[in-house]
């Protein structure tokens, strides 16, 4: 299906550097990957891929183009890619669908739903970051994931909101919880944002302690995730319970306790870094 009105070539919309711009090494394939965001949602094909061509899938207003990244996939060639905030839901093309962009974790290959991520995480920098915080003037693009104000030249990139998430063992028992905020009954990992000034270790015990007042040891670093929803880095460690008993953090916490592999609660999500924390223990004896 073609669109009833042809996009503009992505040159006259984009600046001088844009690499969807440039002419392509012989043999490249020309044009680009369109990470285009709706309300939390990612336009796909409706095989369930990011859409890619010379031109975007679907008519872009010059307004609704965020920024252009160069990217280089693993032994591909290097196309550019268009990330782009719609005004609008597409729902009037058989060819092309919306997803949530968590769920896109089940859809797409684990390199593109991080890039989507990074994509979706941009897209919320752009939207928050219109105006300067210092003297109010207008903030532009400096460099792909950049931005410089306009009249005072202050510098600004996208703020994480890092948050560390730890699986406390004692003998052949996991601590979980769950959490009010929860979307569904499933039970995770104690988990907390980083103060300012605090090291990641001490926001873990700080966590632990605040949620349950346990005391742990042996922390160790595990993995980290970023999650972009909207902004966000998480920091996984594991820790070895060390004295105390459950007490829960009631304004925070509806459930939680120790859980042995035989007999564990609901699980999380498996895009979730709490998920593969779990596993990892799960599957170790
Ligand atoms: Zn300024």
């Amino acid at each position: 299906m073609s669109n009833p009105l042809p996009a503009p070539p992505l040159g006259e919309c984009l600046n001088a550097a844009s690499p969807l711009q440039s002419t392509p090494p012989k043999g490249e394939r020309r044009g680009g990957r369109y990470f285009l965001f709706c309300q939390g949602d990612i336009l796909l094909t409706k095989e369930g891929t990011i859409p890619c061509g010379d031109t975007p899938p679907i008519e872009l207003k010059p307004w609704e183009e965020v920024t252009v990244l160069k990217h280089s996939p693993k032994g591909g060639a290097g196309r550019g890619l268009l990330v782009g905030l719609l005004s609008h839901p597409v729902t009037d093309r058989e060819d092309l669908q919306m997803v949530p962009l968590r769920k896109t974790f089940h859809i797409l290959s684990a390199e593109d739903y991080q890039l989507a991520g990074k994509c979706a995480e941009l897209v919320y920098f752009h939207q928050n970051s219109k105006f300067c915080g210092v003297c109010g003037g207008e903030m532009r693009w400096q460099t792909e994931i950049s931005k410089q104000c306009k009249e005072c030249g202050k510098e600004l990139w996208p703020s994480l909101a890092t948050a560390i998430i730890v699986r406390v063992t004692r003998g052949d028992e996991i601590l979980m919880v769950h959490a009010h905020n929860f979307r569904d009954r499933h039970y995770g990992l104690v988990a907390g944002f980083v103060e300012t000034g605090e090291t990641l270790e001490e926001c873990v015990q700080r966590e632990v302690w605040e949620e349950t007042q346990l005391r742990i040891t042996n922390i160790r670093y595990f993995a980290s995730q970023p999650w972009p929803y909207p902004s966000g880095l998480m920091v996984g460690f594991t820790a070895d319970y060390l004295s105390g008993e459950i007490e829960l953090q009631k304004a925070e916490l509806s459930d939680g306790g120790w859980y042995k592999r035989d007999n564990l609660p609901f699980l999380p999500d498996p895009s979730s870094i709490a998920y593969r924390l779990i596993m990892d223990w799960a599957s170790h004896d």
